[in-house]
């Protein structure tokens, strides 16, 4: 089945943006939300709006999800009025969420049992990447139905990296966010430490991307600690989510995470504090509000 049309469901940070690009890039599109009103905003640039996830299912060839954990995907696949109930077999089903392992090897069993590819997709480049169609895409599926979904993975990202077999992608991205919040937690701790201790911190961002280390990522996240812009692009309580995940993932193969251990506790700590919905940058509020220190520069 050629990919005409194309369904999403989940409009939030992430997924909203995504529908967007494959409307602009030519794709017929209907998506489904949870919250109406996010599916209603995007009427006005031509996109149909479904009432459930069957529905979606019911009209397109391919369809995408892109929620916010494992409970959600689960509903929106395989609950009443889910995907499943009304998905024939030809279409291609592409998890762009982050959820377990688990959850999408389970997908891939009941969707194959009525003939549908399932692909898990994750993705990274956070809100801006969607935004720009810049997303990294890391695959897990068979190599028919990679070559299928090329269309739909130029539309909303730069970069296709194909992992291996079903649950792959999600591999890599557990481990890559447990990257990410390491780098962070890193940072945040040097940035407060040299601000408490009377050194300007912008000091020691200008030593670590002179140096080997150096990352972009430290230019966008400097910035914004910095200047306190705490505006959310990946929240804590996703990012909670995914230590959660990867911890967990971890344990199965019996490969200790210690780092990723911590940092889920640290993250636990700054949704106890009422910071869930935050950015991930407010982290360091949570370490300021123990050392009774403000970040400023110098
Ligand atoms: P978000 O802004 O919090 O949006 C979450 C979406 O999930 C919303 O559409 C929400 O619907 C829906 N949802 C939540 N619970 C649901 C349920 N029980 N049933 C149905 N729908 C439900 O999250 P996001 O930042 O777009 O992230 C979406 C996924 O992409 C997550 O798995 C996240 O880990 C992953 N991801 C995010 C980033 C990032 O930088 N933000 C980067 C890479 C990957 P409502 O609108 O009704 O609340």
């Amino acid at each position: 089945m050629t990919i005409r049309h194309v369904g999403f469901l989940g409009l939030g940070l992430m997924g909203s943006r995504m529908a967007l690009n494959l409307k602009k890039k030519g794709f017929e599109v209907t998506v489904w939300n949870r919250s109406a009103a996010r599916a209603e905003a995007l009427k006005s640039h031509g996109i149909h709006v479904a009432k459930t996830p069957a529905q979606v299912a019911q009209v397109a060839d391919a369809f995408c999800t892109c929620v916010a954990d494992v409970a959600a995907l689960r509903e929106v696949a395989l609950g009443n009025d889910g995907l499943l109930s009304t998905a024939k077999s030809g279409q291609l089903f592409i998890d762009f969420s982050t959820v377990s392992v688990a959850l999408v090897q389970e997908l891939g069993a009941a969707f194959s049992a009525k003939g549908i590819d399932v692909i898990d997709a994750p993705v990274t480049g956070s809100k801006n990447g969607a935004e720009k169609g810049t997303l990294v895409i890391m695959a897990g599926g068979s190599e028919a139905a990679m070559a299928r979904a090329q269309p739909v993975f130029q539309a909303v990202g730069e970069k296709v990296v194909h992992c291996g077999a079903l649950g792959a992608g999600t591999q890599v991205k557990l481990a890559g966010n447990g990257l990410i919040a390491a780098m962070l937690q890193a940072f945040s701790e040097g940035l407060l430490l040299t601000s408490k201790a009377g050194v300007d911190p912008r000091k020691f961002i200008e030593v670590v991307q002179a140096s080997g280390f150096r990352s972009p990522y430290f230019d966008f996240k400097g910035k914004a600690l910095l200047e306190r812009d705490f505006s959310t692009h990946f929240s804590i309580d996703l990012m909670h989510k995914d230590l959660t995940l990867l911890v967990e993932n971890a344990a199965v193969h019996r490969v200790p995470t210690p780092s990723a251990a911590a940092m889920k506790e640290t993250y636990a700590f700054a949704r106890a504090a009422g910071k869930g919905e935050a950015d991930i940058g407010a982290v360091i509020t949570a370490y300021e509000d123990v050392v009774k220190h403000q970040l400023k520069q110098g």
